[in-house]
């Protein structure tokens, strides 16, 4: 029970990775803040999360401002924030090219944004506390760029550069800061895809198969626990060998 009496905020648990890493999370003796875009994801999250572990939060993580009001919510209901895995994100595909603005803003501002308003939003909490673990979602994507992804790379680029910069911001008040880059894991993110884009994936997978949302939750739980304590602004890559 490595999360015995810790708090953490999980955003965009309602399904795929995010319910992954907040029912591993839960399992492991955290309280959750299960944070989704409406009320009734969030509240099927907490459904699925071990019994009377998670209570769910309704914001868009582009909202700064409604950000910080649950993020407040939090921490009156819980007391303490330990934890803060930043994990909502979409895509909006397209080459740039004929990538329209709205498609650019919306994924930039979930991603990136989205992820820096919550770590202000606990920051304080945080630093108060003197201890806190922070734990980002990129993706391959980020590392390598990928043809008709040109938001959503830099986006998740941009959570390396924002995730290093907290890590050593943060540092001296014992918080660490840490990206977990996911390959192909199969959710309905990837669900979507067509079968010839699985396919040629898959053919560049050492491990030969597509990953888990449990393999990604594994990752963060890692970073997120106190065996953890002396690793910061680090990206690990959890891809069946994709990138190496
Ligand atoms: P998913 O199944 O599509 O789930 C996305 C989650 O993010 C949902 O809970 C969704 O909540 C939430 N969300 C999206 N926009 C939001 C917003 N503006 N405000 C609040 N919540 C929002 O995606 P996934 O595959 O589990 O991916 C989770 C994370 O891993 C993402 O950051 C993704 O980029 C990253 N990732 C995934 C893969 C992969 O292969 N699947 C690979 C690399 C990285 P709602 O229920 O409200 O829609």
């Amino acid at each position: 029970m490595r999360f015995e009496n810790q708090v953490a905020i999980v955003t965009g648990a309602s399904r795929g990775i995010g319910l992954a890493i907040a029912k591993r999370l839960a399992d492991e003796g955290a309280k959750i803040a299960a944070i989704s875009r409406s009320q009734s994801s969030a509240d099927q999250a907490v459904a699925a999360i071990n019994e009377g572990r998670a209570k769910g939060y309704a914001v868009d993580v582009a909202d700064k401002k409604s950000v910080g009001e649950v993020c407040e919510k939090v921490l009156a209901d819980y007391g303490r924030v330990d934890v803060l895995v930043n994990n909502a994100g979409l895509t909006r595909d397209g080459l740039a090219m004929r990538m329209s603005e709205e498609d650019w803003d919306t994924v930039i501002d979930t991603n990136l944004k989205g992820a820096f308003n919550f770590m202000q939003g606990v920051m304080r909490t945080m630093i108060k506390q003197r201890s806190g673990r922070i734990v980002n979602i990129s993706s391959v994507s980020g590392l390598t760029g990928n043809a008709g992804q040109s938001n959503y790379a830099a986006s998740k680029a941009g959570l390396l550069g924002l995730s290093k910069s907290l890590a050593r911001e943060l540092a001296s008040r014992n918080i660490t800061v840490n990206v977990v880059a996911p390959g192909f894991i199969t959710t309905d993110m990837t669900g979507v895809l067509p079968e010839n884009v699985k396919t040629s994936v898959l053919a560049n997978i050492p491990l030969g198969k597509f990953g888990e949302p449990e393999d990604i939750a594994a990752a963060v739980a890692f970073l997120a626990s106190p065996e953890a304590k002396y690793i910061t602004g680090q990206c690990l890559t959890v891809d069946g060998g994709m990138v190496m």
